[in-house]
């Protein structure tokens, strides 16, 4: 069945084929390895999960290549402030290698918990400097770059267009900048792809413009190129990588070989925290670990992910998250009742029943591939997955094919038995232990108003508390 992608370098869903038969190339902007990734970058992963899983559900084989950052990534995206490596490595007092190490692993090990694919490849910026130095040393070649005292910048006016991916309008920005522009830039909107390191930097090589380091855009577009050839099908991202970073990357390939590098740019919208951005400054970049202290599993969080589709911002609040929390178990009891259900119950039905079981199979089936190869619909895909839960009619066959639909959700459906064994032993979150610790004070203070709060409170965080004779109980909603 055909599989439709938005392309944002179109503005339209397109019917997606792959440059070379079954074997799709995709390319997606990986982590810079700075500090914890946040669910906000996750929403970003689960996304090129969901990608990965949808393409391999209808038999494509792929080559993933996904990067990881750890050196050129400046404080704005636009190659001003600091390199985030560098930065980190000061306040941390440790090497910017240590730093990247340390984060890079705890990224995979976040990645793991949410059952996300690995890519096939995963490319460290810092393995791929000769490669990116051939890259910057081409562009300049073919006239597109040029030299300032601060590194070597690409040089947007000697391209057909510029920018081509979003409508950003370059010349209304340049009447309205509110940033000084560099006087050595020849146009405002020219970027670095080589950056000369100021002495006291670490992360610095040899370049015939000195000790130096590449810039964030190229590395994506040289470690692209290497892995996957000039031209490759699918490259994804956030989409604040719409305006500046890939806009970037498409330049430095026109630049470099003519090329746009992919058929089809794929963008994630925003996750938001409370209807609004997610900042340091405002306390709520929240991480999976924060999550789970709350009782939120990482597997629920990308159930969470699924109330939305990915070109639509996702609102994150605790509530919604401990629905998914809640959504997903109850998605797990459904699976393992299907899955119990006695297998006689499906012989012993005469040939009318098992076809009917059979037709309806195949128009759920159809159902969720039809929503899955609309653009990624998850959501839509859900209403299925619901449906089939909640069958009436108790068979192993809907069992299996949940486990079949599982292979593009990657909710570890089929091992629903040992996450609910492991919750009914569950480690109570330190948050409940101290509400639960609090409320026991108020009813000693024979506070009931405050008891009552503390129960709702509970409540709202998935928590049921009753009191009994024997003292009070709790137990997972
Ligand atoms: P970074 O590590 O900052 O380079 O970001 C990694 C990925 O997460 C990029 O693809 C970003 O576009 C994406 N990203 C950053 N913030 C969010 C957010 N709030 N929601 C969804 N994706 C995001
Ligand atoms: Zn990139």
């Amino acid at each position: 069945m055909q599989i439709k992608l938005y392309n944002t370098l179109t503005k339209q869903k397109e019917n997606f084929v792959p440059l070379n038969g079954k074997e799709v190339k995709i390319y997606s902007c990986g982590p810079t390895v700075y500090s914890f990734a946040h669910i906000g970058n996750f929403r970003t992963y689960i996304f090129v999960d969901n990608l990965r899983r949808v393409l391999e559900y209808n038999g494509y084989t792929l080559k993933h290549v996904m990067n990881i950052t750890d050196v050129g990534h400046l404080e704005s995206d636009a190659d001003e402030g600091e390199d985030k490596m560098e930065k980190a490595a000061r306040k941390e007092k440790k090497d910017p290698y240590e730093i990247a190490k340390f984060y890079s692993e705890a990224f995979f090990k976040d990645m793991d918990k949410l059952h996300i694919e690995r890519p096939e490849i995963i490319a460290k910026a810092t393995d791929h400097i000769k490669d990116m130095l051939e890259f910057a040393k081409e562009i300049v070649k073919n006239g597109y770059g040029y030299e300032t005292s601060k590194g070597i910048y690409f040089d947007i006016s000697k391209l057909d267009k510029y920018p081509i991916l979003s409508n950003r309008n370059v010349d209304d920005q340049i009447a309205g900048a509110r940033v000084d522009v560099d006087p050595e830039k020849r146009n405002p909107y020219d970027f670095a792809i080589w950056i000369k390191a100021p002495e006291n930097h670490i992360m610095k090589w040899d370049s015939p413009w000195g000790k130096s380091y590449p810039g964030w855009h190229l590395e994506c577009s040289a470690m692209s190129r290497k892995y996957l050839g000039e031209e490759f099908d699918i490259h994804t991202g956030g989409v604040d990588h719409i305006p500046t970073h890939h806009e970037n990357e498409i330049a430095q390939s026109k630049g470099a070989f003519g090329k746009i590098p992919a058929k089809i740019w794929m963008h994630v919208e925003f996750l938001q925290v409370d209807g609004g951005k997610m900042s340091k400054s405002l306390g709520n970049v929240y991480t999976l670990e924060e999550l789970s202290k709350k009782g939120i599993e990482p597997l629920a969080y990308k159930l969470f992910c699924y109330t939305a589709h990915y070109r639509t911002k996702l609102n994150f609040t605790f509530e919604g998250a401990m629905a998914s929390e809640r959504a997903l178990n109850r998605l797990r009891e459904a699976y393992i009742t299907h899955k119990n259900a006695k297998s006689t119950e499906v012989v012993k039905e005469d040939e009318s029943s098992e076809n009917n079981l059979q037709n309806k199979i195949d128009e759920y089936k159809n159902k969720f591939i039809q929503a899955i190869n609309d653009d990624l619909n998850i959501p839509l895909a859900m209403g299925t997955v619901w449906e089939v839960a909640r069958e009436n009619k108790k068979s192993k066959k809907y069992a299996e094919l949940l486990e079949e639909f599982d292979k593009v959700l990657g909710l570890d459906l089929s091992n629903s038995e040992e996450y609910i064994k492991e919750q009914q032993t569950i480690v109570i979150p330190d948050e409940i232990k101290q509400l639960i610790e609090k409320r026991k004070e108020a009813r000693i203070n024979k506070d009931w108003e405050l008891s009552d709060k503390i129960r709702d409170e509970l409540k709202l965080k998935g928590y049921n508390v009753k009191d009994t004779k024997e003292g009070m109980t709790i137990e997972k909603l």
